[in-house]
């Protein structure tokens, strides 16, 4: 079977334990204002044309074995520094056949496998998608359905029954909070998010991710209107005024 895969990142050390290989994945069914990849949202391979410097070919057909393939050349990092593969995008679950495939591969060939989702997916494909992941790299973006949907083109609905299914079912998880200054950045909503993320009782780590105007460039070549123009990143202190909310609340935190 193939897939679109959009990027392949080595080395990589904030996506999950050890080093890393992230595997991008292209397509992803939400719009979010602030993604820092908006090259990876549409499914198909795409030609875009970057005026005078010539168009781009964004993504790549690959099968499953030429994946593991790749994966293989990293082998010797993992085993050293007890790292693995990380599936991210763009969201893995758009291509859950795909990614069911390239992750039984490689579960038979020993490797650490971790998920970083936004785990918007009906509970079947996300039950079977995340049978084999040793950890998985959960997003959650806002608490409010309707704030969640304005601003990324979904419900929360979904991704917090997904959540809870990996509760139920002992799954690793680490949480990553974008935080995005004016959305979801106000004590109230911390505490709304902390409250509920205390209750499930199995959560320990939660990722900052600090919003960055990184990808505005991106959206200027892509031709892409972005909802972001004239909202600044988030200061340091602002970064640590929220950094220790969490610590205050019992969380292990890592930013990045
Ligand atoms: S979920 Fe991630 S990849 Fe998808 S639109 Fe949002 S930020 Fe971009």
């Amino acid at each position: 079977m193939s897939g679109i895969i959009f990027d392949i990142k080595r080395f990589a050390i904030h996506d999950g334990p050890g080093i890393r290989t992230s595997i991008f994945f292209k397509g992803c069914p939400l719009s979010c204002w602030w993604c820092h990849n908006p090259e990876s949202c549409a499914l198909g391979i795409q030609h875009v044309d970057f005026d005078f410097k010539g168009s781009r070919i964004i993504g790549k057909k690959m099968s499953s074995k030429e994946l593991l393939k790749e994966i293989e050349k990293d082998r010797d990092f993992f085993e050293e520094s007890g790292g693995g593969v990380t599936f991210t995008g763009g969201e893995p679950l758009l291509q859950s056949d795909f990614l069911q495939e390239v992750a039984a591969l490689l579960k038979g060939a020993d490797y650490h496998l971790a998920l970083d989702t936004t785990a918007y997916a009906s509970p079947q494909v996300f039950s079977k998608s995340v049978e084999l992941m040793d950890l998985v790299l959960f997003d959650i973006k806002h608490m409010n359905e309707a704030k969640h949907f304005e601003y990324t083109g979904v419900s929360n609905k979904p991704i917090f029954k997904n959540l809870e299914y990996l509760i139920e079912n002992d799954k690793p998880i680490h949480i990553r909070f974008p935080m995005i200054p004016g959305f979801n950045d106000d004590v109230i909503h911390l505490k709304l998010m902390t409250d509920y993320l205390k209750s499930l009782k199995k959560i320990e780590r939660i990722h900052l991710l600090p919003y960055h105007k990184i990808a505005a460039g991106k959206y200027e070549k892509l031709g892409i209107e972005n909802k972001m123009n004239g909202i600044e990143e988030p200061s340091e202190n602002m970064i640590q005024e929220v950094k220790n909310y969490f610590l205050s609340r019992g969380f292990d935190v890592r930013i990045g």
